[in-house]
Formats: C-alpha cells, structure tokens, sequence
C-alpha cells in the first residue's frame, strides 16, 4: 500500500473543511488542512452569515428607536448612521470567533494547517507553494463565491457584493440590489432600516422564490412598508458608471425599459462553486459551476475524493456544509457508509420577521406531487408576540394525507429559534399529539408551535361526533350560552 504524507487531506478551511479536519483529526487520522485565506473561518464568519446577521441586530436596534413611540417611549431625534463604526462592530465580532477558528485550536486538535492555494498535481497529491503533499483521501471544501452573469455594462461599472459590503465606510445613500434572495432581501431590509434608499430587482414574480408565495409576499409587504421598492418580473438589461449613481436598466414584466438610478448597486444574483484553479479537470471529477457533481455518500468520480459544503452545490447553508463535513468523517475515517439526507433539513432568513422552514412547504408537496392538507396559526393570536409589539406573520404546518408532517414553516418573530422544537419533532418522528399536550410556558412565542398541532386535534375531539357520543354517554346537558332560559 503507498505511504500517502497523510491520511486526509481537506481543501478550504470554512464550515464543511473544519468540521471534517476536527472530526478527522480528534478519531486520530493524519489531518492537514489548506486554506488559501490568511485566517481559517471560510466565507460565514467573514463576508456571510457571522457580518450579516451582526449588521441585521444593529438595523433591528436602529430601527426599534425610530419607533419608540410604538412602545409608549418619547421619540427620539436620530443623527444619521455612520457606517464606519457600524463595521467596526462587524470586525470585532468576527475577531471573536475568530479566536475558535484559529490554526492553534485546530493544530490543538491534531491537525496540520497549511496556508496557500492548493491544486492537484494527481488523484492523491497536490502542489502547495511548489511543494507536493500526498493524501489518502481527500476533501475539497472550497465553498463558493458571488455570481456575476454576464450584463452589458457590468465589467466597467464598480458594484458591491457580500465580499465587500460589510465593510464600506460610509453608509451609500442608495443601492439598486440585483436578486431577491435570502442574502438580497436581508441585506435590502438592514441597509434600509439604516437610512438607505433600497430598490430590488427580481427576475421571478416573487422574492424567495424557494419559499412558498404566501410567506415571501408578507416579507415583502414589511419591507415595502419600510420603504424598499420593489421591481419583480423585471430583467437587467444593462448597467453604467455615471461617476456619481449607477445606472441599471431593467426591462418590466409589461415590456418597458425603465433606468433606475443609485449611489452603489449590490450583485446579489446567488453562488457559484469555486471549482477554478483546482486541476478537477485532470482527475476526470464532474463539476459545472453550479457545483461539483457527488453521490449520496458525497464521493465524487474519484471515490478517495469527497466534496462538501457549498462547493457541491446541493444546500448551500453552513449548517448543511457542517452536516456534510460528518458525513464525510463517516465514509472516509471510520469507512461507515453514510448517506446524505436532506428530508428534514432546516433553514431561515434572516428577515424582521424572520422566515424559518423546515421539511416541505406547500411548493414543494405540490412539486412532488403529494397530497397534502395546511394548518395554521397567526402570531397576532399570540399574547407575548402582542406583547413584543411583533404581530406579523403566522406559522403552517403541512400533513400528509396520512395526518404526518411532512414539514413546517414559521414567519414570525424568532421563527429561526422557535422552529427548533419543530426540527427535533421531524428528526424523533414526535407524534403531533405530544406536541399539542405538552405544556409550553406562558407566555412564550413557542405557544404557537403547541398551539398549532393543537388546531389540528381540536378539529377532531371538538367535533359533533364527539360532542353527541359525550351527551349520550354522560347526559350532557349542552349549550348553556344561546340555548333556552335555565
Ligand atoms: C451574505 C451571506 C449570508 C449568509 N448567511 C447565512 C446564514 O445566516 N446561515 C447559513 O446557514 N448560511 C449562510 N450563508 C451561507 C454560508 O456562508 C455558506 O453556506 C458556508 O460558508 C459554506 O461553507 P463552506 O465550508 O462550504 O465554504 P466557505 O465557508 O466558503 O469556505 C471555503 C474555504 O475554502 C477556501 N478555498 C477556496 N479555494 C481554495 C484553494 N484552492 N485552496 C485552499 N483554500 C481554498 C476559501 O478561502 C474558504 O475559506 C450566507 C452566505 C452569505 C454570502
């Protein structure tokens, strides 16, 4: 058998990288981890989700302040956001977890970490700074970066993306925002609340367009509400630098050409695999842009080599890249066939109200072509969301014909939070009857997870069959409210 310098080998030090080079290194297997940054961490703690879910807190708190009169408080005159220290606490939030993700913790673990560009010379060695280190396996982790489509105009006019966003020193009076996804409509929502002028483009009929449209169009509401205009079914046809503004022309759903202007645009059109400068193509692995092609057990063609993470372009999450990164671990340390399941995998955006799912929404039932029945409860029904001032939104609860959940959808306050419960009911195959007699704190925004499995069985057990089986057994005597005089 050869004697491979390590027993893996693990390209790009984000979520999915370090969970397999912690996993690896800690059940005692040779580990060495390339990362072509100066800092472990990958693209969540720098420029995804660790700056943008900083930057939405320090939105939410401004813009709770502008309300304080909502909240019985005297308003408050504010001076305008400066940019410059709203990234400061960027940074520093970054520089403290930082310190989990450094090259000592995971040196601590056992693991070799080496700083450069890695590429394959062949299917078990790759060249790092002109040098060549074999492996066993191997693991490419390398995440993805911001699409940027080909548009007239584009390659001459200077445009933002989430590599640079968090870091701008000053606040852009306005920003033309391409796309209307996740990290789109989060990013409209925090820049608006700080005093940004926000206008949307989307080429589909809805924002979050995976999300169901019932669920998207609320957030959309709110955000319109906030002030962030809106152009769906519209195309980009071409952009220019006017030194000052930018100029974005989209074509409308009706057919008219309409020139949109602002201070700064944001690219924000979803990921493609970085999959570049690898040497893939001399191994005979398949990959495209949208990711690099694996089985269930996320082996690629070459079977040593596994991709996780966003590089795969499966679920593009940093829960998911973690999930990954131990279904790796599985397969090529301890040699367990473990597949990759998705069923039941969660995800949330991040928007006021947040927008949290978990298994099917009514999309992707129909798509499946499922037969399926929607329970929900409104969060205005809630007593501390009337209490937190946080009324929009509601929860939906999805069964089969069978009366299983096949998934949930919360948009509400805390809806990331208080889908947890609901992940742990579809992951442990809970009954819906545990959850609707549970007793739940009061009051809690969780209620209205108890509240609508609740819905669901008060249907059956407050029915009239019920209610006639009751009278006739025990001698009820019925309505008291409504019926004739005692
Ligand atoms: C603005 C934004 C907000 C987000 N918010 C959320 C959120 O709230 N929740 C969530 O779950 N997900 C969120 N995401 C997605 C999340 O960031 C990714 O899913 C996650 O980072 C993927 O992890 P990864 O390990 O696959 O890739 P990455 O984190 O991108 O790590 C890949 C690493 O590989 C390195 N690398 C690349 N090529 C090479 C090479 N040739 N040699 C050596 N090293 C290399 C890179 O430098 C990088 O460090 C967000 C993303 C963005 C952009």
């Amino acid at each position: 058998m050869p004697d491979y310098d390590f027993d893996i080998g693990v390209i790009g030090g984000g979520a999915a990288g370090l969970t397999v080079t912690a996993g690896a290194a800690q059940l005692g297997a040779k580990t060495l981890l390339v990362e072509k940054e100066k800092a472990l961490g990958g693209d969540c703690l720098h420029y995804g989700c660790v700056p943008s879910k900083t930057l939405i807190r320090t939105a939410q708190v401004y813009h709770v302040m502008k309300h304080s009169r909502a909240f019985g408080l005297p308003a408050v005159e504010l001076p305008p956001v400066d940019f410059r220290d709203v990234a400061k606490r960027i940074q520093s939030v970054i520089t403290t977890i930082q310190h989990h993700d450094s090259a000592e913790r995971f040196c601590n673990l056992g693991a070799r970490v080496a700083f450069g560009e890695a590429a394959f010379v062949d299917e078990h060695v790759i060249r790092l700074d002109g040098k060549t280190i074999s492996a066993k396996s191997w693991v490419l982790a390398t995440g993805s970066s911001p699409a940027v489509p080909t548009i007239e105009g584009l390659n001459k006019t200077p445009y933002l993306t989430n590599r640079e966003i968090f870091a701008l020193d000053r606040l852009p009076s306005s920003m033309i925002i391409l796309g209307a996804g996740p990290i789109a409509t989060e990013m409209a929502q925090a820049f608006g609340r700080l005093g940004t002028k926000v206008t949307m483009v989307q080429r589909s009929g809805q924002i979050l367009s995976r999300e169901d449209k019932d669920m998207a169009d609320t957030v959309m509401e709110v955000l319109r509400g906030e002030g962030v205009t809106f152009h769906l079914n519209s195309a980009v046809l071409r952009m220019q630098d006017l030194g000052q503004a930018r100029e974005v022309t989209i074509r409308t759903g009706e057919g008219a050409n309409i020139p949109l202007r602002a201070e700064t645009v944001l690219v924000a059109l979803g990921r493609e695999a970085n999959v570049g400068g690898l040497g893939l193509e001399r191994l005979g692995i398949l990959f495209s842009k949208k990711g690099i092609e694996v089985d269930d057990r996320l082996r690629t063609a070459r079977k040593h080599i596994y991709a996780a993470g966003d590089v795969n372009g499966r679920y593009q999450f940093t829960h998911a890249a973690g999930y990954e990164g131990n279904i790796v671990v599985s397969n090529a340390i301890f040699h367990l066939p473990r597949k990759a399941d998705y069923t039941h995998l969660p995800w949330c955006t991040y928007t006021d109200p947040e927008l949290a799912s978990v298994g099917m929404n009514e999309k992707a039932a129909k798509a499946a072509g499922i037969g399926y029945s929607v329970w929900t409860e409104e969060f205005r029904n809630n007593d501390r969301s009337l209490a937190e001032g946080e009324e929009v939104g509601k929860i939906k609860l999805i069964l089969d014909s069978k009366e299983r959940p096949l998934g949930v959808q919360i948009l509400g306050p805390q809806a990331g939070e208080l889908l947890s419960e609901w992940v742990a009911v579809l992951n442990g195959k809970v009954k819906l009857s545990i959850l609707a007699s549970a007793v739940h704190p009061y009051p809690t925004l969780g209620e209205i997870n108890k509240r609508v499995a609740g819905t669901f069985f008060s249907r059956k057990i407050f029915s009239d069959k019920v209610r006639k089986g009751l009278k006739f057994f025990f001698h009820l005597k019925g309505r008291a409210c409504g019926a004739e005089a005692v």
